[in-house]
């Protein structure tokens, strides 16, 4: 069976999200210090390095290739170009706006993140964008968010890619945003829940009704958002939902509302979340066709980003 992994996270930095909002300032700063290569190669920018790890592990578990990408923090679109070309059949990525965010109200700033995302798919050949904090851009209200991330959909219409948002509910929710000067620390605030709440992106999906908009985690594990997930995925042909760790239950759901062609299996791996088997065992569990799991597995983002399905 060809398994594509449609999210994981094998370059570090992904942990902030899940610190007790009790203690703000237990959250570590991100390493923005450079960091060796472990292969003797120039330094690549702020990094922890899990991709062989990662690798290792997706041999383990029969998982053929995996798309690469930041998480809460913004990994560099170098580091995820070295890992797509140390591992070339196994790897492909999504770009990031790096440490620049899009700002409606900061047309330099937003310049920075476009050029970031430009180059990262037409240099560098990366396949899409994600995966997309929406609370980053809070204090915008959640229903002007679409406003905010605008220039990341136009870059997508441009070059024909998909964008993933991450739309889940934690315990804890953080947004990130930068402060000062470039290589200066982040700012950490709780972020309130409607921030990961799928039904705004109804009017990114409206507006964008050309670019694959890929909805992390169906929502989430709370039936509010699974149900937010659900509607934009029915109201809308260019809406995919990901089963990154949704329970059992939303997945056979979402197959039987949506279909099985816009449902994408991902694992979400990272170094101390290690979840190819957990991922694996919920889409065994759903009472699926073997048709309905081959295509989740992977023909569906196969086809999605011009893969060749082997
Ligand atoms: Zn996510």
């Amino acid at each position: 069976m060809f398994i594509f992994d449609t999210q994981s996270h094998p370059i570090g930095l992904m942990d902030v999200d899940h610190y007790p909002a009790s203690q703000p300032d237990s959250i570590p700063p991100p390493t923005l210090a450079e960091i060796p290569t472990p292969y003797g190669r120039p330094a690549l920018g702020p990094r922890d390095w899990d991709v062989d790890e990662m690798i290792a592990e997706m041999d383990q578990h029969g998982i053929s290739k995996a798309v690469v990408m930041c998480g809460s923090i913004q990994v560099t679109n170098d580091n995820l170009a070295e890992a797509v070309r140390l591992h070339p059949d196994r790897l492909l990525a999504f770009a990031s706006y790096e440490h620049y965010q899009p700002d409606s109200l900061d047309a330099a700033t937003t310049g920075k993140a476009v050029a970031a995302m430009e180059r990262g798919i037409a240099q560098l050949g990366f396949r899409g964008i994600g995966e997309i904090h929406w609370d980053r851009f809070s204090p915008t209200p959640p229903d002007q968010m679409y406003i905010e991330v605008r220039p990341i959909l136009e870059v997508c219409r441009k070059y024909g890619v998909p964008v993933y948002f991450h739309m889940s509910v934690e315990p804890l929710t953080h947004r990130i945003r930068r402060v000062g000067e470039e290589g200066s620390s982040w700012k950490y605030h709780p972020a309130p829940l409607p921030y990961r709440d799928p039904v705004y992106l109804d009017a990114v999906a409206i507006e964008y009704p050309d670019v694959p908009i890929l909805v992390g985690h169906m929502g989430g594990r709370f039936r509010r958002h699974f149900e937010g997930a659900l509607m934009l995925a029915l109201r809308h042909r260019n809406v995919y939902l990901t089963t990154v760790n949704a329970p059992v239950e939303h997945i056979a759901e979402a197959v039987r509302e949506v279909g099985a062609d816009r449902i994408l299996w991902g694992s979400d791996w990272a170094r101390h979340r290690r979840w190819h088997a957990d991922n694996l065992s919920a889409l065994d569990k759903a009472s699926l066709t073997p048709a309905q799991k081959e295509a989740i597995l992977g023909r569906n983002l196969a086809e999605l980003l011009g893969i060749p399905v082997p």
